[in-house]
């Protein structure tokens, strides 16, 4: 899943792409008005994290111009204003939820969930696709009667898939979810992937689709 943060403080920033990163997520970060608009009209990603308080704009001026320009994508504001009329306002413009800085991390990611789970109409944060289900707490897969911990890139990977059972995504579509910009990504990276949850949880737990790329079947086989 693909994160965008956009944040001026460098501390939480790193603190913040870190955290997220060890959870299995690729996370964009950007310092200022100018990237984050940019970033915003990418619609790449699945759910921002929005400072208020930027060198060069207010957060609450993109939040208003990004869904004026159709953004869709989630969005959560973290930030050290508390005020109830910033909170009001936020919420109105479009925000999805409002986080008060201080926060700890868990009590983001547990926001982040959520915000996830109403965005596509869920009532558990778990994903279920045909006998699998993956659960983005625990970053646990259960496939038929085997059930593992994922490391961070093969959760990702699964993620994606899962969120969109029986729709097939080309190894473009994969690495542009599971890898932020920048990142080096090796030419058979997503096979590699594939090939060791196969091994765990066995061949048919995605669906190869020749020439066009992979799939998480949607109902039982
Ligand atoms: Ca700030």
């Amino acid at each position: 899943m693909r994160v965008l943060l956009i944040e001026d403080d460098p501390m939480i920033g790193q603190g913040l792409s870190k955290a997220l990163a060890v959870e299995g997520m690729s996370v964009d970060w950007v310092r200022n008005g100018a990237d984050a608009s940019g970033a915003l009209a990418d619609g790449a990603h699945s759910i921002i994290l929005l400072d208020l308080g930027l060198p060069d704009a207010e957060g609450f001026d993109l939040l208003k111009a990004a869904r004026r320009n159709g953004l869709n994508a989630p969005v959560l504001v973290i930030t050290a204003r508390d005020g109830l009329d910033d909170r009001v306002s936020g919420l109105d413009i479009g925000a999805d939820d409002y986080l008060v800085k201080p926060f700890e991390l868990r009590e983001l990611l547990a926001r982040m969930r959520a915000v996830l789970r109403r965005h596509q109409g869920r009532a558990t944060s778990r994903i279920i696709s045909g006998e699998s289900e993956l659960d983005p707490e625990t970053h646990e897969l259960s496939h038929r009667n085997i059930v593992q911990v994922l490391p961070a890139r093969e959760y990702a990977l699964m993620h994606a898939l899962m969120e969109r059972p029986g729709r097939i995504l080309s190894r473009a579509q994969i690495e542009e979810r599971i890898y932020g910009w920048g990142e080096e990504v090796e030419s058979n990276a997503v096979d590699v992937l594939i090939h060791s949850i196969r091994q765990k949880f066995g061949k048919d737990i995605v669906f190869n689709v020749r020439g066009a790329g992979w799939m998480s079947p949607k109902s039982r086989s």
